[in-house]
């Protein structure tokens, strides 16, 4: 097997200390091993995530490097669901903050977080947020569907709010790219039933203006909120495109994001 020129760990420690002096924007992929209906694997967030990571690193030689993917996510609500693995909220508020401040340690300076899991991204905000506030280095999060909402939406056929939740269309639209032949479309259903409200929902592209969450299978009994139904690869070809092409911007942008001196001005 090459070694990958994006890879953090396929650097010698020598040549880490090297890349120090470019900056390259380091990002720390997140996902989760969780339900995803009857019809995607457990590893849909970590594989789409990883995935999306890979091909922008691939793309921006050099600006990008790629640390190890934390594989599991805060899971409480879905462990109804065999085979997910849930870490405690604090847990893994303390163990991204150790990896985040490890980067800094070292002399990276722009970090961004990856997300593939939803109900990671209160976590990661406040990851991202000690990050700056504890460290040199500037610390940004992001769940993918959020860098290419204008694309998604258009293509989007599936109800507004809550088509769009999890192991829904655009989950499945983006595996089904992906790696098609692990996705058993013939097993995937349409699960629309929380409470009708004004002001509590599950949409990827729509919050609602009240945060809740209950444990899953109060609602959803196939471990589906969403339409998976309407999913189809070209769907997902053209959002997984969308989402590298936004995160290479994102990355370029943030590498040389101007950033003041702080001032004490007791
Ligand atoms: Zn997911």
């Amino acid at each position: 097997m090459e070694r990958k020129h994006y890879l953090y760990q396929h650097h010698t420690w020598p040549e880490l200390r090297e890349r120090v002096k470019d900056q390259p924007v380091v990002i720390l992929p997140i996902g989760s091993v969780e339900d995803h209906g009857r019809h995607l694997p457990l590893d849909t967030d970590n594989f789409l995530i990883w995935s999306m990571c890979e091909a922008a690193a691939q793309k921006a030689p050099g600006e990008i490097l790629l640390l190890p993917q934390i594989p599991f996510g805060f899971e409480t609500h879905h462990m109804d669901f065999p085979g997910t693995i849930d870490i405690h909220m604090e847990h893994l508020l303390h163990f991204v903050l150790d990896v985040t401040k490890s980067v800094a340690h070292h002399g990276f300076r722009h970090i961004l977080i990856a997300d593939g899991h939803g109900s990671n991204m209160p976590i990661l905000d406040l990851v991202a947020r000690r990050t700056i506030l504890e460290t040199e280095a500037t610390c940004g999060c992001f769940i993918w569907p959020s860098l290419a909402p204008d694309l998604i939406n258009k293509l989007r056929e599936s109800p507004v709010p809550g088509g769009m939740a999890h192991a829904c269309e655009l989950e499945t639209s983006v595996y089904l790219h992906v790696d098609g032949a692990r996705v058993q479309m013939d097993k995937a259903v349409k699960d629309m039933n929380l409470p009708p409200s004004q002001f509590i929902w599950l949409d990827l592209m729509k919050g609602s203006p009240v945060l809740y969450m209950d444990h899953w299978t109060r609602f959803s009994r196939s471990g589906v909120v969403g339409d998976p139904t309407v999913a189809t690869a070209e769907k997902g070809k053209r959002i997984f495109e969308a989402v590298v092409d936004a995160l290479v911007a994102l990355v370029r942008e943030f590498r040389a994001r101007p950033r003041r001196e702080r001032e004490n001005l007791h």
